[in-house]
């Protein structure tokens, strides 16, 4: 088999944390960046008299540009969905940290890498599948339908869990992908200017299905198909997992945010310790949707976006924190 695994990706759970450049706003209000990305595992926190270091599978540094974010941080876990080994790939961090655009960069990236491989691979016949949602206030809902309804979850003896009446697309090519991508950013902006900033508040995970055989057997026998899937995590911002003072309406959804985004960090906790014990997934939509693509066999890429601000460190660190408990 062609695809190597690189620097410690062939890890059941790959952690690694972004730096993301100071923005306009952040140089013109002369803030500064306390964070330095010392080696490519290791970034310190030097505004102190005791710097800290915080060190992880990977680190990349605020000039990073997304192809090596990806290439160094997701290829090899999102690719090995083509062999049949289902992967999730997750950016977390706090609102403007930079989720959506490492998550948007790391999608187009690996669905390029895994036409080319199709284009390599003639002696299989190869079927990709997408589909797309949004965990909002614990409703799942669908980002390929008008329709809006809540997507009921159930249970599946084979995949542990099915998103029942979930629209899955079987992808012409290339630029039906991008055409499904731009329905669903679309579908998403709907629902920002009804719920007010949702893209903070919910997880959306937009995931392909890739089914191959051998020629020959293409069709007939179904003991020969893979089928796997990669999922796309971009989570809500995670200051919502400390988020306490609220009332009303807004308790209950900063409530639900938790809940997704600490079941997650509970499972990833769990997984990563790689014990023999209960593991949580039905504790939220988020963690019941990934469940075949994060237990078992499969394999996890986590990157952890932070903002190099000074007056974001409180974030920052607990994002950091989050990393380090994923490991
Ligand atoms: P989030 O999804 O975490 O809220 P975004 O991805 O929307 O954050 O990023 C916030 C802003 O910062 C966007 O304008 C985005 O283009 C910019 N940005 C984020 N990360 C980077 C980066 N690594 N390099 C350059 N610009 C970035
Ligand atoms: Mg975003």
């Amino acid at each position: 088999e062609e695809m190597q695994e690189p620097m410690g990706c062939g890890e059941r759970i790959f952690v690694s944390v972004r730096l993301r450049p100071l923005n306009n706003k952040e140089i013109d209000r002369h803030d500064v960046c306390d964070w330095e990305c010392i080696s490519d595992n290791t970034i310190i926190y030097r505004n102190s008299l005791y710097p800290t270091a915080y060190t992880y599978d990977r680190v990349f540094s605020s000039d990073c540009p997304n192809r090596q974010v990806y290439e160094e941080g997701a290829k090899e876990i999102a690719l090995s969905v083509v062999r049949g080994i289902n992967s999730t790939v997750f950016a977390y961090g706090q609102t403007t940290s930079g989720k959506t655009y490492t998550m948007t960069g790391i999608t187009e990236y690996a669905m390029a890498d895994i036409y080319d491989y199709i284009q390599r691979h003639k002696e299989r016949g190869f079927i990709l599948k997408f589909s797309a949602m949004e965990i909002y206030n614990e409703l799942a809902r669908d980002l390929l339908s008008v329709d809006g309804a809540p997507l009921q979850i159930l249970d599946d003896p084979e995949s542990g869990t099915v998103v029942d009446g979930l629209t899955e697309e079987t992808l012409r090519d290339w630029n039906h992908f991008k055409e499904l991508l731009s329905i669903c950013e679309a579908q998403r902006q709907i629902g920002e200017t009804s719920l007010n900033e949702t893209s903070s508040r919910s997880h959306q995970i937009l995931r392909v299905t890739v089914e191959s055989s051998a020629r020959e057997f293409l069709g007939n026998d179904k003991s020969s198909t893979l089928v796997a899937s990669v999922n796309f995590v971009d989570l809500a911002g995670s200051e919502r997992a400390s988020q306490t003072s609220a009332a009303g309406a807004r308790l209950k959804e900063g409530c639900h945010i938790n809940r997704g985004l600490l079941t997650l960090g509970t499972v990833i906790r769990k997984l990563s310790k790689g014990r023999n014990e209960h593991i949580p997934y039905r504790d939220s939509k988020l963690t019941r949707i990934l469940q075949s693509s994060l237990g078992g066999n499969a394999r996890t890429a986590i990157i952890c976006t932070m903002s190099p601000a000074r007056i974001h460190v409180e974030q920052s660190r607990k994002t950091l924190l989050f990393a380090s408990c994923a490991k």
